[in-house]
């Protein structure tokens, strides 16, 4: 998957007791953390980008879908027989939808995404002449489509910072980090939002996914491999 690497196995040491972890308390000392958070994902992640394969937004658009309770992984499978069997959004537009269903089963909830699916592809025919929307507010008209997936598309396909993915990981690091104090994606995406600069939006949604995916897992975090342990006060850090 392109981009999922880190620069290096990052060094094990020990962990920090986070009540031992200073707590910034001025506007200076939280920028001054953002900045080394977002340092040490660049230097975790220099590359990342979407695990999600695609060739063109509408594809993405399409594993993005699909990706909704599904691993990255089991997604990669399955689109590649499938923009062979559908290759234009006309064809999905025209697919019978329990044939769909049976060719993207193995994603889970296949009757709601081959719904979504079909629903997309008439609605961009129809709508948008064939072409993948460029802003939030049309995208959301698409069905399937609801902000996380927007901010995927748009990000990732298009190269616009519209928001900020909020999926699980971003989810659980960001409140980890005290970067959010809010459990609702919609408030944590507004609080990232205003916290960090907006040509970082897109890059920390996927730095932040693959740190998430590797080491503040949500079980057992990675603490003793993680280099923003010095900064992480997090009461779930895990000390084994
Ligand atoms: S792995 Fe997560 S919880 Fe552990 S120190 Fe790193 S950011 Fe904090």
């Amino acid at each position: 998957m392109p981009g999922t690497e880190t620069s290096a196995e990052p060094a094990a040491h020990p962990i920090t007791p986070s009540r031992k972890v200073p707590k910034p308390k001025t506007a200076v000392e939280r920028k001054a953390r953002l900045e080394r958070i977002l340092a040490e994902l660049d230097h975790l992640f220099p590359q990342a980008t979407c695990a999600l394969h695609h060739r063109n937004a509408w594809e993405l658009l399409v594993a993005t879908i699909l990706s909704a309770q599904c691993t990255d992984e089991r997604v990669n499978k399955v689109t590649p027989e499938l923009f062979k069997k559908y290759r234009t959004i006309k064809d999905l537009a025209n697919a019978s939808q329990d044939e769909l269903a049976n060719d993207i089963r193995s994603t889970g909830f296949f009757n709601n995404k081959s719904r979504s699916l079909i629903g997309a592809a008439r609605k961009i025919l129809e709508a948008y002449d064939g072409r993948v929307p460029q802003t939030m507010e049309e995208l959301l008209t698409v069905p399937g489509a609801a902000r996380k997936t927007a901010n995927v598309v748009l990000g990732t396909a298009y190269g616009i910072a519209s928001g900020i993915v909020v999926d699980t990981h971003v989810q659980r690091v960001s409140q980890r980090l005290d970067l959010t104090k809010h459990s609702d994606p919609a408030k944590i995406e507004q609080d990232l939002m205003k916290t960090l600069p907006q040509d970082r939006w897109i890059l920390f949604s996927h730095q932040v996914i693959h740190f998430g995916r590797q080491i503040c897992i949500a079980r057992k975090p990675r603490c003793g491999s993680c280099p923003l342990d010095p900064l992480c006060y997090a009461k779930d850090k895990s000390l084994a």
